[in-house]
């Protein structure tokens, strides 16, 4: 029973719907865990968009970090997906998410996850909304 890759998409897309998403809750802030698979030859990072939009970090540069530490072309599709080509693990996608979070979005200081990027020409720093500490991180 052969089934085409759009078929299979929609049969996942309703899968998904049926699972309640499950979200990490660190302090005020709650991020969602990623909803990633694989499809054929690629992975797929189904709440990209909304991800990025709840760390209130770009979508390039999430995209950009990810594709350049998994050492793969992708792109964002028209319904926010993340299609990385290559098959990678959802262990160690969110291993590096994790790494991100920790270097481009959780406060040094204070630990809160309340941020945003600034960054000044060649200078990129955390910027905390719950404590007001600005620290330096490296460009992406
Ligand atoms: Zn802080």
């Amino acid at each position: 029973m052969a089934q085409t890759e759009e078929e299979y998409l929609k049969l996942l897309d309703r899968a998904f719907e049926e699972i309640p998403q499950k979200a990490k809750v660190v302090g005020n802030q709650v991020i969602p865990n990623l909803v990633i698979f694989n499809v054929g030859p690629n992975t797929v990072i189904k709440n990209f968009r909304e991800y990025c939009d709840r760390i209130r970090r770009e979508e390039r540069l999430v995209m950009k970090y990810l594709l350049k530490e998994l050492g793969a072309p992708g792109s964002v599709n028209e319904s926010g997906q993340l299609v990385i080509q290559g098959k990678f693990s959802s262990s160690s996608i969110n291993t590096l998410m994790d790494r991100f979070l920790k270097i481009y979005v959780r406060c040094s200081t204070c630990g809160s996850y309340d941020t945003v990027l600034k960054k000044e020409g060649k200078v990129w720093y955390v910027s905390c909304l719950a404590c007001g500490a600005q620290t330096p991180v490296k460009p992406i």
